[in-house]
């Protein structure tokens, strides 16, 4: 049984109503053509999508991404910072908090109105605050209409790069979509998606029929595994990444075959510490081999302004979901990410 509650305007009118302004529409235009050349290879500049597993806490995150905007500056010879503003972000059992889209206030009931427009504030706020535009998960793809001028990254999560509906929308978007391996692992899984939403569909989105043009920005996130038993396995290791690199060589109609490295979830078995040794043999490895090198396009950090997590929102910019790496470690890691890339 469903219960209609409030009626939610559409995307047309919410963004009609908090436009992003001129000076954010610029900031975003030049950020998703840097992101677009990383992935294309017509800059040789690294990607570290780099923040909280979840934004729970607007002024914390805006704490955080002020801090990024300031090391961009330092930084961006070398590196494009996107910071994760992940909006929509449940636990993994699925009841329970489900993200500032549900629940502009994890403490209280859902208000997805509010939700939205907290959202939108948050990202607006965000732009002109630190100069950066921000990476977010694709949770609900009906959703991104609600944000698709904000957002330079968007991420298909592993419990999603399977469905058919993801598989599409991300084939309308025209900046990068970094698609999760699947929960199991399964490669040509993932490079079937990624093949998916590099090509053009025809399908229903809100109430139009649409054509897609395919999104050749499209490109894999390694986040390690699960196997049966519940162990994490990870996989960021060389003979991973070259196995995608052989899979996309064999699928006629891929293009820009790109690999980002996803340090936290299965990969560092959620011991966030370990995000720093993982980042660095990745680095090693592209210091080593070529073709590592030209493939592994950047790296996926989750990181916030205290390190670790905590089940409800008590410390000032503490992760409530996925432990995270402090400020300190983030900020020396990301250092000596621009100088050995
Ligand atoms: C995340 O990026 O925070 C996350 C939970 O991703 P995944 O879909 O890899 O579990
Ligand atoms: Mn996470």
């Amino acid at each position: 049984m469903f219960h209609k509650g409030q009626l939610i305007p559409s995307s047309e009118e919410i963004k009609e109503q908090q436009p992003l302004p001129a000076e954010g529409k610029k900031i975003k235009a030049e950020r998703d053509a840097l992101a677009r050349d990383v992935i294309t290879g017509k800059s040789d500049k690294f990607l570290v999508i780099v923040g909280p597993c979840s934004a729970h806490e607007p002024l914390a995150v805006l704490e955080y991404v002020r801090r990024l905007g300031r090391l961009s500056e330092k930084v961006e010879e070398k590196l494009v910072l996107i910071p994760r503003i992940y909006t929509n972000k449940p636990r993994t059992k699925g009841v329970g908090y489900k993200g500032m889209f549900s629940q502009p206030d994890p403490e209280h009931g859902e208000d997805i109105l509010k939700g939205i427009r907290t959202i939108r504030d948050l990202h607006i706020r965000a732009i002109a605050e630190s100069g950066l535009t921000a990476a977010d998960e694709m949770l609900y793809p009906e959703n991104f209409a609600y944000v698709d001028d904000l957002i330079t990254y968007n991420t298909v999560g592993a419990r999603s790069s399977e469905n058919q509906m993801h598989r599409l929308v991300a084939s309308g978007i025209d900046t990068p979509v970094g698609i999760k391996n699947p929960m199991s692992g399964s490669i040509p899984v993932l490079i079937n998606s990624v093949y998916a939403a590099q090509s053009p569909q025809v399908f229903k989105y809100h109430r139009w029929q649409v054509s897609t043009d395919g999104n050749p920005y499209a490109h894999c996130i390694l986040r390690g595994r699960v196997d049966n038993y519940g162990n994490d396995i990870a996989n960021y290791h060389y003979e991973t990444v070259m196995q995608i690199a052989e899979s996309y060589a064999s699928m006629d109609g891929i293009t820009n075959p790109a690999v980002v490295i996803d340090a936290n979830h299965s990969n560092s078995g959620k011991r966030f510490k370990q995000q720093i040794r993982i980042v660095k043999e990745v680095l090693q490895n592209r210091a080593c081999d070529g073709d590592f090198q030209r493939i592994v396009k950047g790296v996926m950090i989750e990181s916030f302004l205290e390190e670790g997590s905590q089940p409800h929102d008590i410390v000032f910019g503490k992760s409530i979901t996925d432990p995270c790496l402090g400020w300190a470690d983030t900020e020396r890691l990301i250092l000596e990410i621009a100088e050995n890339v």
